[in-house]
């Protein structure tokens, strides 16, 4: 499922094409996948407004229109292509047709995506939950040592958390758990400050090379809304590569489920 990195990369391959450009027409929008108003208002307010800008928080993007904010949430499969719509239709959820000729369309194949269009007062409401991002100068080291403090959930657990830290999912907290040598069963609240500082720096590089790669095409599933795909995949050390050899000891990668999801590490630089 896209993560941080990989809707940042969207954000950036829409953003030098839809600012200033107009929204003209919703042709089509599968009431499934609306989380709010309702797909009759959607349609009805959309048409008209101008893009003013492409934001992300967490794994939201957000289109922002004059008083308006259209959001999308990807989940599990959802994609956003720009122009032609060449995948396929039977997938395609939504579509914004512009001004200019352009055309946004939303695929998702198993429809756990949603599409909001809200007011900034609702914005800031729906987002209120969401702990910091990751890159933002106020999360320090004492900050995030205090959004773990006393917690005995397993570290994978509050890092998937999106109320602890935003944005990240199951591929980047195994990368970052490995990068920091932390165990993703420790308890969160008992990391000493100088493992808290690693988890940040760890967490800080890997999200930045996965954004400077265009994030992560796992299961061909993720593109850019230009249809590229991303190219961190090479660079991962432990997510998908199970029994393979540890990059740095040789031990094979174990795999095990911890919070649900399928965790991969490597027991003897993560003890
Ligand atoms: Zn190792």
């Amino acid at each position: 499922m896209p993560e941080l990195p990989e809707v940042e990369t969207i954000r950036r391959s829409l953003a030098p094409h839809l600012p200033e450009d107009v929204i003209a027409a919703v042709p089509l929008l599968d009431p499934h996948a609306v989380a709010e108003p309702s797909p009759e208002a959607i349609v009805g307010i959309a048409p008209g407004k101008r893009v003013t800008g492409i934001h992300r928080r967490a794994k939201y993007l957000v289109i922002a229109l004059e008083a308006h904010n259209l959001v999308v949430h990807l989940r599990m499969s959802g994609r956003l292509r720009l122009d032609r719509p060449v995948e396929d239709m039977r997938y395609l959820r939504a579509q914004w047709n512009f001004a200019s000729g352009r055309v946004l369309c939303f695929y998702d194949v198993r429809r756990f995506g949603r599409i909001w269009l809200v007011d900034d007062d609702r914005l800031a409401a729906l987002f209120a939950p969401l702990g910091p991002e990751p890159f933002d100068p106020a999360l320090t080291v004492a900050a995030l040592q205090d959004r773990l403090a006393r917690r005995t959930a397993p570290l994978k657990s509050l890092l998937l958390d999106q109320r602890i830290i935003a944005g990240l999912g199951n591929i980047y907290v195994d990368e970052i758990l490995f990068a920091s040598n932390l165990h993703p069963r420790r308890p969160a609240g008992s990391l000493a400050e100088a493992e808290v500082a690693r988890l940040l720096d760890a967490t800080r590089s890997i999200l930045q090379a996965a954004i400077a790669n265009g994030g992560t095409t796992f299961d061909a599933v993720y593109r850019d809304a230009e249809g590229r795909p991303g190219r961190y995949r090479s660079h991962l050390s432990v997510y998908g590569r199970a029994e393979e050899p540890c990059l740095t000891c040789g031990a094979p990668i174990q795999r095990i489920v911890v919070a649900q999801r399928g965790t991969h590490f490597c027991a003897r630089c993560q003890s």
